[in-house]
């Protein structure tokens, strides 16, 4: 059985095109060479492949390339940017506070829960997911170091006023950080516009290799203290070899990202629309959070279990934001922060589109939930 692939925020495929550039990066007949060997032309050609990837990724957030630092991922940036900016700046600046929200990703949430001697504060979301403003006047102070809060968020696509909250933020002195693992190519956006002093990238969410992503460090603008030691890579804040087939995969996917961006939109909105009058037509669904990027999709199905309506769709892959820990099932940690009782979470999925999702795939959607919904209040 073809199962129909719903769940590109949590990864997609890589593009074709940016697997042929991947391997020509991997064996003695391609650029192998290690990219800091200076020595000779290997190296060199490495180097250049490098560079060339770090031009495209500045260039698709509106960058400088030396304002990028190469990492493994979303995860590592979210963890070097909070840390990192905490042990470089918290005692100097005499600023020991960092604000963020409940909806954050846990790379977020778990590194601030790590920090020593921070006060962290977490802010809880409007009902729509986003951030009051209000909310956050009331806590910003000349002791908060950084405020990180995510443009666009995985669960619920819902997007933030980053631009304000980056405003407020510079006004009272502190710094401000984003992830931005899902919203490359899906909202039209600079590191500029939005005003921010550190983003985190991923290439895994955007048709790019797992295992490498990138921090957006403005330069001027703060310290990162290394977060591992070594040969002093990346302006001494993050060591290791680059891995220049992950790196060049990147460089690619983001380039792909960009030149396709409007058309991609565009496509995904018509798809979105029509599951959303789909889902209308069923009566008994909400959308969780005000409407936002074009690719994810939060609903709750009134009276019937996610975990019972995955199972009867298992040629669907969709995902819930909820969390096995041991024996029980705890709902996403961001539907509650909402104000979803747990009954509401646990009746909640997420629908994530990509650009390998074709119209097909969108109508074996449309059908196959609208049955088993049917068909599970039905029987309930
Ligand atoms: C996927 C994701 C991450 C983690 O990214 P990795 O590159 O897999 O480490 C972090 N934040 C958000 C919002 C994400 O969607």
């Amino acid at each position: 059985m073809m199962t129909a692939y719903f769940d590109n925020a949590s990864t997609t495929p890589v593009d074709p095109r940016v697997i042929e550039k991947m391997r020509a990066c991997l064996g003695s007949d391609g650029t192998f060479g290690n990219p800091a060997s200076t020595t000779h032309g290997f190296g060199w050609m490495a180097s250049e492949e490098v560079e060339w990837a770090r031009s495209m990724v500045a260039e698709t957030i509106g960058a400088d390339p030396r304002e990028i630092v190469w990492t493994s991922g979303a995860t590592e940036s979210d963890n070097l940017a909070i840390r990192g900016v905490f042990e470089a700046m918290a005692d100097s600046t005499g600023r020991n506070k960092i604000i963020t929200m409940e909806t954050e990703h846990k790379a977020v949430l778990d590194t601030c829960a790590h920090l020593h001697n921070a006060e962290v504060i977490y802010l809880k979301p409007e009902p729509n997911g986003q951030l009051n403003l209000d909310a956050l006047a009331q806590v910003l102070d000349d002791k908060v170091l950084l405020v990180s809060v995510m443009l666009v968020n995985n669960e619920t696509g819902v997007v933030q006023p980053v631009s304000d909250i980056a405003a407020m933020a510079h006004a009272a002195g502190a710094l401000m950080h984003s992830d931005l693992a899902q919203s490359v190519g899906k909202l039209p956006w600079t590191v500029d516009s939005l005003g921010i002093d550190l983003g985190s990238l991923s290439a895994h969410k955007i048709h790019g290799p797992k295992g490498i992503g990138a921090l957006y460090v403005r330069r001027g603008s703060c310290r990162v203290a290394e977060q591992q030691h070594g040969g002093q890579h990346e302006r001494g804040m993050r060591s290791g070899t680059l891995p220049t087939h992950q790196i060049v995969g990147m460089g690619d996917a983001y380039r792909i990202a960009k030149a396709e961006s409007a058309t991609e939109i565009e496509r995904l909105n018509q798809f979105r629309d029509r599951i959303e009058s789909a889902i209308s037509e069923l009566g008994g669904i909400r959308c969780n959070g005000l409407r936002g990027v074009p690719h994810i999709l939060n609903i709750t199905v009134d009276q019937v279990d996610a975990e019972r309506l995955m199972a009867a769709m298992p040629q669907i892959a969709v995902s819930t934001g909820s969390a096995c820990n041991s024996a029980t099932i705890e709902p996403s940690h961001v539907l509650q922060s909402m104000g979803l009782n747990r009954h509401q979470g646990l009746s909640s999925l997420r629908i994530s589109l990509g650009r390998m999702t074709t119209s097909d795939e969108v109508s074996i959607l449309i059908d196959t939930l609208t049955n088993a919904v049917s068909q599970l209040r039905s029987t309930a």
